[in-house]
């Protein structure tokens, strides 16, 4: 009896253990959930956020964090998304100074943030800016509502001390890499649609390469094939840990010869996954099949910030939510603010998408 005592005694104590052990590791796990978004990276690391709009339709906004510069690329995807950008870049924006503004191209899905009308304040409004780079060219009319709001309001943070140039003058100029703090350098690359018409807004896109130690980031935001054929023709483009999807995870861009070439290591795909916002055909909504084979060969670390619920009730969710990869120098982390599930390890992804093959062999 007293034995059995004793084994009863340990074996409680045991689990008691393992409890308190486990319950530590949760509520760590938790702790430093909730604690990511203000937290205070270490001086010198890199962060790229992917950021969540606050609304049902797809669009784009990317914060670069290297060391004390702040970069803002696009502000996606309508004007209502102004606060839910403005909520988040406040945490980290910490002198209200955004050192350089990068406009992609005159889509409203990438620079509704920066066009509101006169009685409203836009994104050029409430933060100081430092140096806007935007598209060189555009098929927008100067009449039409959205893109005329961009102009005043980029004009007036022209007045207001900002210095303006498109990517095509950064090329022409000379003044194509900004040395920034950190260590981190950005780069405008150059392609064909700086130059010459495009049938699609999208070809003016203007593109970027991040670079910190032997890691390299690259951002096309809408780029289309032929776009993509005249960036490998007119730059040496790096293999890349990281790269946004171009166009949204769309068929119509991350060709096989540009995957081939910077063979990403992780994808962020910036959407309402499953949208039917462009297209009916599922296949084609964001991210697209093709776009999933298209990278399959090179990753499967891909991750996307909403998911669509119910479009015409306006019903969405985090997929990943907020995406943000901190670079230490000696490698990276992805850190999400909703789930850490890879695309294809989701819901959505078993429902709507087919496994490309090469994926199969991993896991097998
Ligand atoms: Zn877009």
């Amino acid at each position: 009896m007293k034995k059995f005592r004793f084994f009863a005694a340990l074996l409680l104590a045991i689990v008691m253990l393992a409890v308190g052990v486990a319950g530590g590791f949760v509520g760590y796990y938790y702790l430093d959930r909730n604690r990511f978004t203000s937290e205070v990276y270490t001086s010198g690391a890199m962060q790229v956020h992917f950021l969540e709009l606050g609304n049902k339709y797809t669009g784009d906004c990317t914060y670069i964090k290297a060391g004390d510069t702040d970069i803002l690329i696009d502000a996606g995807s309508r004007t209502d998304s102004i606060q839910t950008i403005d909520n988040y870049l406040r945490n980290f924006v910490t002198d209200g100074k955004l050192e350089y503004v990068i406009v992609t191209h005159a889509h409203q899905d990438h620079y509704a943030g920066f066009a509101t009308n006169e009685n409203s304040e836009s994104l050029f409004d409430k933060y100081s800016v430092e140096v806007i780079i935007d598209f060189a060219l555009t098929n927008q009319k100067e009449d039409g509502a959205m893109y005329s709001n961009y102009c005043r309001e980029r004009d007036e943070a022209i007045e207001n001390g900002a210095q303006h140039f498109t990517a095509r003058e950064c090329i022409e100029q000379n003044n194509d890499v900004f040395e920034l703090s950190g260590g981190v350098t950005m780069t405008v690359l150059d392609q064909r649609y700086y130059y010459e018409k495009a049938s699609s807004e999208n070809d003016y896109s203007v593109c970027t390469l991040f670079t910190y130690g032997d890691q390299n980031i690259l951002l096309t935001g809408d780029l289309e094939e032929k776009g993509e054929a005249s960036l490998i023709e007119k730059n040496d483009l790096p293999e890349v840990t990281l790269y946004k999807a171009g166009h949204h995870g769309s068929k119509t861009s991350s060709s096989p010869e540009l995957m081939a070439v910077i063979q990403p290591e992780v994808i962020c795909v910036c959407c309402c996954a499953g949208s039917p916002e462009y297209t009916d055909v599922s296949d084609n909504q964001f991210p697209t099949q093709e776009f999933i084979d298209n990278v399959a060969p090179y990753t499967d670390e891909i991750y996307v910030t909403t998911l669509c619920v119910d479009y015409d009730n306006g019903d969405f969710t985090s997929m990943n939510g907020n995406i943000t990869v901190v670079f230490s120098g000696k490698g990276f982390t992805v850190r999400c603010s909703a789930s850490d599930l890879k695309l294809k390890d989701s819901e959505w992804f078993g429902k709507n998408r087919k496994m490309p093959e090469q994926w199969k062999d991993k896991s097998a």
